[in-house]
């Protein structure tokens, strides 16, 4: 068949003919994830039909230089254009492959199926504005097929998705439209699951919501589901929030829900955990968290469609803003974080979108595709329905603004032109601004943090001088991090220039002068100064860099690190003058060397020894550390021990692209880079529990702690001397290391 393809005949990598839902249906069949079979009218059936029903010019003429901000010309310019592809007609070729596949798939008897549409540049992990074009469901019959599919196409043109193209750059003659068609589940229980936390982003936890019946008036907010938290690792229900039902949406229409089930749990237990158990199949298949709607039918689950959380932010504390309790007025639930302040607008529908101006607070029963060009305008969302995985709180987190969502009074309550402020990180609301009485709380938080007492030591990665008066005076126990290259790049010269005009004593002065901003800013605190480390591409930058540098195809994995300074020991000798200088001269003994990237032990022997031929000596106040950045140091760790070092300092960025077999410079394969792979952690882990065996100082120096969160508590469990994070997390991470350091000492006393 020329215009249909098989779910099992399609994988993630055909978006392009499939679109984002159909290409993820048939890379979950192929992954035998549970989702009902079906098949996709491709979108090259789309173009065949835009072609043979000259329907180009027509798109051209009514959307080129259309205003899709005035809404009267944009509704009407999508009216025309829907008209025009609803009557053209469906080619012959098309229909029937349609009505064959249906027949396939219908075996026996006409079944029931839902026709979706999954446009060709949509639930791309950059942008997922779930719901711009339209899905019939229980569609039945080959005729209705057939229809549904034109259906479809024409969805392709909503005022909406018009919108959101404009907004987005794309070319609507470039988007194109697939449709999936697939087996319903006639679902007794339906809902959403996250296999993140989606308020909190806890990883470690998969949100499952929950309720009776098909599963559409769950994703639009229109019914408030039970909602299940589910420990990832576990696989434990840690928590269960049943909510009332009074009605639900069947195949027949919406019916109400027995007195006798209202309040009843809406999934049992076993199949909680069955899900969260499939959720993290999927997670794990995509390796990335993961969207997914649901439907149970007669005991067996069904996946209906997955798609990346495209809203993941930095985990945030769970602690209470004590504020002012005279100005609280309502309550919901925190579903996008931060506050704002502005003018409430009550909107009845989205025919009123176009009262909301800049600023203004949002306020509905519930949102939808429709009013997106007024959420993108609104400083904050609330909304009277709806749970934290509903259109208002998903969208409001995309865009980065505060929402609060199921606030039952908001709409008794609040009054437009009253003016409000809307935490969403707690869910309450408030009369007039408290922004920055909510952030000032925020920023002098970390300040507190920082005061905690650790055993833990706290450094920061540093290499900019001029940074240094403003971050000395932090709470801090020392630089892990002092990396050279900021320095030379800007004395912006190669080092072997100065050699060859015969001035290498300015070169050392002037990297002297560096280090002891460094060293004297941050005295008595040990300073971890790492020799330069440039790649051959960075030095080739430097002034006369391409004298002395080769081309390299892998500067990654080329001449750099130890295998430099004993090859080139003439300019490793520049920056050991330095550090003496620094040391002797000016008496700051608190400056110490860190050599990286050596790739064996002879490495480090040989290196070693040009340190101390050139007078600089181990000895209680002067310390040389490696870095641990390549397999070959975890593999051999006590070996490199033996040859007699102070510390390791773990260069997560190096192991990391070195165990995954990941280039750090390309973007290409950037997405598989995670210093949390399984493999890393496992690194990370032997090094520090062998250096403490051998009762040398460990520490980690790469930025795979300042950006997982979740990687400081593990580091402080196996027990690291140190951990080296960048400027912004210092507080957030002297209290995280605080957290683990307590509950280290509890779980001890069991
Ligand atoms: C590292 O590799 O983790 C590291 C800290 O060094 P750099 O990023 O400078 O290579
Ligand atoms: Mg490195």
């Amino acid at each position: 068949m020329k215009y249909i393809k098989w779910f099992k005949e399609i994988t993630r990598k055909d978006i392009n003919i499939a679109g984002g839902k159909g290409a993820n249906l048939g890379e979950m069949t192929k992954a035998k994830i549970p989702v009902p079979d079906g098949f996709v009218v491709t979108s090259e059936a789309y173009y065949h039909f835009i072609k043979k029903g000259s329907l180009k010019n027509k798109l051209v003429t009514e959307l080129k230089d259309l205003d899709t901000h005035d809404s009267k010309k944009l509704i009407k310019a999508s009216k025309n254009v829907k008209t025009a592809i609803l009557g053209a007609k469906m080619p012959e070729e098309i229909k029937e492959e349609i009505i064959s596949a249906y027949k396939k798939l219908s075996s026996e008897r006409d079944k029931e199926v839902a026709v979706r549409s999954s446009a060709t540049a949509e639930d791309l992990p950059e942008a997922s504005f779930a719901g711009q074009q339209e899905t019939y469901l229980n569609v039945k019959g080959e005729k209705e097929v057939v229809k549904s599919v034109q259906k479809c196409w024409a969805s392709l043109f909503e005022s909406r998705a018009i919108f959101y193209r404009e907004d987005k750059g794309f070319d609507h003659l470039k988007v194109g439209i697939a449709v999936p068609v697939q087996l319903m589940v006639q679902s007794d229980v339906s809902g959403i699951m996250f296999t993140v936390n989606p308020v909190t982003n806890d990883k470690d936890q998969i949100s499952v919501e929950a309720a009776f019946g098909l599963g559409q008036p769950v994703v639009s907010g229109e019914l408030t589901p039970d909602q299940y938290l589910v420990d990832k690792k576990s696989f434990k229900i840690i928590e269960k929030n049943i909510i009332s039902q009074d009605w639900q949406l069947t195949r027949k229409g919406n019916v109400k829900v027995s007195s006798k089930h209202k309040k009843a749990q809406k999934l049992e237990d076993k199949l909680i955990v069955e899900l969260a158990k499939i959720g993290a199949q999927i997670e794990k298949h995509y390796d990335f968290p993961q969207d997914i709607e649901w439907g149970q039918e007669g005991g067996v689950i069904k996946i209906v469609q997955t798609r990346p959380i495209t809203t993941i932010k930095e985990m945030k504390s769970s602690e209470e803003i004590q504020i002012d309790d005279e100005r609280f007025i309502l309550e919901g639930l925190g579903a996008s974080v931060g506050s704002a302040f502005g003018k409430v607008k009550i909107l009845k529908g989205p025919k009123e979108i176009s009262k909301i101006k800049k600023g203004d607070i949002l306020v509905a029963e519930m949102t939808n595709p429709d009013y997106v060009p007024a959420m993108r305008r609104a400083a904050a969302i609330l909304t009277s329905k709806g749970g934290r995985t509903s259109h208002a709180a998903i969208v409001s987190r995309e865009l980065g603004i505060p929402c609060v969502v199921g606030a039952t009074e908001a709409l008794d309550i609040l009054k437009n032109g009253e003016k409000i402020t809307v935490d969403g990180s707690t869910g309450r609301v408030y009369e007039g601004d408290l922004v920055d009485e909510l952030t000032e709380e925020d920023s002098s938080k970390s300040e507190e943090w920082e005061k905690l007492k650790t055993a833990t030591k706290l450094y920061v990665n540093l290499g900019e001088p001029d940074l240094v008066p403003k971050i000395k005076d932090k709470i801090l126990d020392g630089v892990g991090l002092f990396r050279a290259e900021f320095l030379i790049a800007q004395i912006g010269t190669h080092p072997r220039e100065f050699i060859r005009k015969g001035k290498s004593k300015d070169f050392i002065r002037r990297l002297s002068e560096g280090m002891l901003v460094f060293a004297e800013g941050f005295s008595p605190r040990p300073v971890i100064y790492r020799a330069t480390d440039f790649r051959t591409n960075e030095y080739r930058n430097l002034k006369g860099g391409d004298k002395f540098e080769g081309k390299e195809f892998n500067p990654m994995i080329g001449f750099r690190g130890a295998s430099r300074y004993i090859a080139d020991d003439d300019v490793f000798k520049l920056e050991l003058e330095a550090l003496k200088r620094v040391r002797n001269k000016k008496g700051y003994k608190n400056i110490h060397l860190m050599i990286p990237f050596v790739r064996t032990v002879e490495e480090l022997e040989q290196v070693k020894k040009i340190i101390s031929a050139n007078g600089l000596r181990r000895s209680g106040n002067f310390e040389v550390w490696m870095m641990v950045e390549i397999p070959s140091n975890v593999i051999l760790i006590e070996e490199f021990i033996k040859v007699g070092i102070d510390g390791i300092s773990i260069g997560s960025n190096d192991l990391t692209m070195l165990t995954l077999g990941i280039d750090r410079d390309n973007e290409k394969v950037a997405e598989v880079f995670s210093e949390l792979n399984p493999a890393v952690l496992k690194s990370i882990e032997t090094v520090i529990k062998k250096s403490s065996k051998h009762n040398v100082t460990s520490s980690i120096c790469g930025q795979a702690p300042s950006v997982y969160p979740e990687l400081t508590k593990m580091l402080v469990d196996w027990g690291i001397t140190s951990i080296s994070v960048s400027p912004d997390v210092i507080g957030k991470t002297r209290k995280l290391i605080y957290d683990a350091e307590k509950d280290l000492i509890s779980r001890k006393r069991k």
